[in-house]
């Protein structure tokens, strides 16, 4: 089945909004094993939605669309659709008894114009109605060809698509495709490429993807296969053999991220951690307090940025200032070891660094920054150097910094 998007709305085409619709859209056909040829957008005009639709139904056999199903005069997909496919479109009861429901629940007066939106195909359709908005989706299929209509709004479009359309289509499809997702850290996008290649060329089902992502490197496993067991029982060896290759750096499978797995460790040995940061500036506290249930163990977060700080708060020796300066092995020790004995933590972690642009210098260039981390009664440092710009070089250290304290809750108990 070859498929078409067609997102309706003159707000997308002068990019007063994102196209988020089609970017969902074409993630869950791909899942479903259904190629998307093209996307379009267009305004809310009749005669190029029109014009759109028709070309669309001359290359694809299936046209999804977002959006102009609502209750004013300019909202016209379903009336162009029915032209299209030659049908009629009545009241439906049920779909308008749905509306005034909807706006029951929200407290507002009905106005005649709702009533445009529960007409439906008389033969041929399917309705979807909507849980969580005014207008239905409806389907139409008729001569081997599908236009699949979803509201505009995300928050429609979401349920609507996995509950309603997402079983519709997956009857038609003998395969789908499922994936599963190996996140690595603390290894490039290249150097995994390199290390997995042979894997991966050996792979025709499941393929094996790697891309980067937000600084992080991701394999993605995809098999195709009629069910969810099949899909099991073909990505189980390929990400087993992966994650012997890659060890320590697969840190997590699926939707997740480097935080929340620190965090999920922390609670789950019962670690108490104590945070300082200098270059870092609060983002490793900020990031592991997103976790819900960190205050198991997370005591304090401190941004100690200037040397007095460091000293008065933390106990950094004004000696180990002079002689080794404020981004120093030396210091990253202090501080991590500091910040855990004056909070009583098990852990304590801190950063120092040149974040830049500026203040960089031959021998401390910007993007150098030292990850202090004390744990299990020892305190040891780690120098890195990091690319891009202040924020980019903040956001890396951070997520090497939990990266590095995720392998010490893992591998040394
Ligand atoms: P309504 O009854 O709300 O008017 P509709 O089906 O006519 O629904 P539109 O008017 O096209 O839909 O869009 C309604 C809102 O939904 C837009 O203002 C926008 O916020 C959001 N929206 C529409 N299309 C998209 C899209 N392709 N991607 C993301 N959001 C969208
Ligand atoms: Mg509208």
């Amino acid at each position: 089945m070859r498929a078409e998007i067609i997102a309706v709305g003159t707000e997308l085409l002068l990019g007063d909004i994102l196209n988020t619709n089609a970017q969902f859209l074409a993630q869950e056909l791909a899942t479903l094993g259904i190629e998307v040829y093209y996307q379009s957008v267009v305004g809310d005009n009749p005669k190029r939605l029109e014009d759109t639709i028709f070309h669309a139904f001359s290359r694809a056999d299936l046209v999804i669309t977002t959006g102009g199903l609502g209750p004013t005069e300019d909202d016209l997909t379903k009336e162009t659709a029915a032209k299209y496919f030659g049908e009629k479109l009545v009241l439906d009861e049920k779909a308008l008894s749905q509306i005034q429901v909807f706006f029951d629940r929200i407290g507002r007066e009905m106005t005649a114009n709702n009533k445009k939106q529960a007409f439906v195909p008389e033969n041929n359709g399917v309705v979807l109605y909507n849980a969580n908005g005014t207008a239905p989706g409806i389907i139409i299929e008729k001569n081997e060809k599908i236009i699949v209509m979803l509201p505009g709004p995300p928050k429609e479009v979401v349920p609507m698509f996995q509950n309603q359309v997402k079983p519709y289509l997956a009857k038609k499809q003998e395969y789908t495709f499922i994936s599963r997702i190996l996140r690595v850290a603390s290894v490039g996008e290249s150097a995994m490429e390199m290390l997995v290649k042979d894997l991966i060329d050996a792979q025709t089902n499941p393929t094996i993807a790697p891309y980067a992502k937000d600084g992080e490197a991701i394999l993605r496993i995809t098999a195709k296969a009629r069910d969810e067991a099949e899909a099991k029982s073909l990505i189980d060896p390929v990400a087993e053999a992966l994650k012997e290759r890659l060890g320590k750096s697969v840190y997590a499978e699926g939707e997740t991220n480097m935080e929340t797995e620190v965090a999920k460790l922390l609670v789950a040995e019962k670690k108490t951690i104590a945070v300082a940061e200098s270059c870092t500036g609060g983002e490793i506290s900020s990031q592991l307090i997103r976790y819900p249930g960190v205050s198991q163990v997370f005591l304090e977060g401190c941004v100690t940025y200037s040397n007095e700080a460091k000293m008065k708060r933390l106990g950094v020796l004004e000696e180990t200032l002079k002689k080794f300066g404020a981004v120093s092995r030396e210091t990253a020790m202090e501080m991590a070891e500091g910040i855990a004995k004056t909070s009583g933590a098990d852990i304590g972690i801190a950063t120092t660094g040149v974040a830049g642009p500026d203040g960089g210098t031959e021998d401390k260039p910007v993007g150098l920054v030292y990850v202090g981390i004390y744990y299990n009664g020892k305190v040891e440092a780690r120098e890195y150097r990091f690319a891009g710009s202040r924020n980019k070089i903040r956001e890396r250290a951070t997520f090497q910094a939990l990266d590095w304290l995720r392998r010490k809750l893992q591998y040394e108990k």
